[in-house]
């Protein structure tokens, strides 16, 4: 599960104060399903319709927080502020792989059990 993430200085930021909260509401939840969804910063129009109004979209474009597209928005600086969608995955792959390492040291190696499906106990690894 990423997290969307929100600078400390969003409070008062001029941006932020020019978008106005009900805006900044669209903005933190797009955020969000944007970081769920693994879109880079990408919201298409009809996903924020569904989280806002087209008033409170062209405030945050209006702001500079969001730029527009022609199928949608784009969060600015995405890039270097969130953790990009290969970023994501490739975390999410070496949690799993840890996990799974983890399983193999709890309920193989220590019980002195190889197991079949586990590819830790077919590479014969002593660690
Ligand atoms: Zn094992």
């Amino acid at each position: 599960m990423p997290w969307f993430r929100v600078d400390d200085t969003l409070a008062f930021h001029a941006k932020t104060l020019a978008a106005g909260n009900a805006a900044m509401g669209l903005w933190v939840r797009a955020g969000a399903w944007s970081m769920q969804q693994l879109t880079d910063g990408f919201v298409p129009s009809h996903v924020a319709r569904q989280m806002g109004t087209k008033g409170e979209a062209n405030r945050l474009v209006q702001a500079g927080l969001w730029g527009e597209l022609p199928s949608g928005y784009a969060f600015h600086q995405w890039d270097g502020r969130q953790p990009s969608a290969d970023d994501v995955k490739r975390a999410a792959e070496a949690k799993g792989t840890a996990g799974a390492h983890g399983n193999h040291l709890r309920w193989h190696k220590r019980r002195g059990v190889i197991h079949p499906d586990c590819e830790w106990c077919k590479e014969g690894e002593a660690s």
